[in-house]
């Protein structure tokens, strides 16, 4: 039957799919900065039982990749482990210091909501993706917990800057914590993206649509997201000491079409960290 109601599951991933590779992958989902068209195709994700109408076609070869191969798992987890070790070798600034990191497919794995993509056949949809981040049920980047334990006992902050929009911040710190990451409102600023972080791309100092939000964080001008109505402000400067994610704008002043590779690499795996994530991205 083509649309079976299924309880979504990891397992759901492992074993209710079949093995062919159709679609390529597809690049605009889950918050990346480009323009998305919202779609009336929203997948059938009820939030609070969290099911989609999962279809039989094949997963994408990305979408396989992400969730099955040993190679992912690999460089996620070496990737974090080359970022502790520079933590723990850094001299430390006598400065609050912070790491920033991404949320999706950096802290939070979202390959269950490709996966609903794939085998329904749907597209990317801004409505069916909030309904995805409403859930809560993304898990965690093979490597995020430990990362952040130990920047966090090294003395550091986390700074987390994503392309969620602002409105779902509850939605999102609610699943980072649902997995027991330490975090609280005195060691993480976590920061969805409002309209003026869109608008204040201007080509010259905000070359990126998280240049703004990471700008605020160095100035001590973030308004992080106050969970439980907190009253704790980072109104202090912080020195950002690393910066990592999936995509290459999750890096300072760089955008997808003129990231200079070279230059990059001169900081890859010393204060620039990339994990991999085929599954869509701003490319
Ligand atoms: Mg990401």
């Amino acid at each position: 039957m083509r649309y079976l109601l299924t309880k979504l599951t990891v397992a759901f991933i492992a074993v209710g799919l079949s093995a062919g590779c159709t679609s390529a992958a597809k690049n605009g989902i889950a918050g990346e900065s480009q323009p998305v068209s919202d779609s009336d195709r929203s997948l059938s994700i009820a939030t609070q039982d969290v099911t989609l109408n999962k279809g039989d076609l094949p997963l994408s070869n990305s979408v396989k990749w992400q969730t099955m191969s040993k190679e992912y798992q690999t460089i996620a987890r070496g990737t974090y482990q080359l970022a502790e070790k520079a933590i723990m070798q850094m001299e430390k600034p006598a400065e609050p210091w912070v790491v920033v990191m991404d949320i999706d497919e950096t802290v939070l794995d979202n390959s269950a909501y490709q996966v609903g993509l794939d085998t329904t056949g749907e597209s990317y949809s801004k409505a069916g993706w909030a309904n995805w981040v409403k859930s809560e049920k993304a898990t965690l980047t093979p490597g995020a917990a430990t990362f952040i334990e130990i920047v966090l006992r090294e003395g550091g902050k986390i700074g987390l800057i994503t392309n969620r929009d602002a409105s779902l911040n509850e939605h999102t710190w609610r699943n980072l914590l649902e997995h027991g990451l330490p975090l609280t409102a005195q060691n993480a600023c976590l920061l969805g993206r409002s309209q003026a972080d869109i608008t204040a791309v201007d080509n010259e100092s905000f070359l990126n649509d998280k240049d703004l939000r990471r700008s605020h964080i160095a100035s001590g001008n973030a308004k992080c997201f106050k969970p439980n109505n907190s009253t704790v402000t980072w109104n202090k400067s912080h020195k950002i000491v690393m910066q990592i994610g999936d995509n290459i704008e999750d890096f300072k002043q760089v955008t997808q079409e003129h990231a200079d590779v070279d230059v990059v690499l001169t900081e890859l795996n010393k204060t620039l960290f990339l994990l991999p994530n085929p599954m869509y991205g701003s490319w």
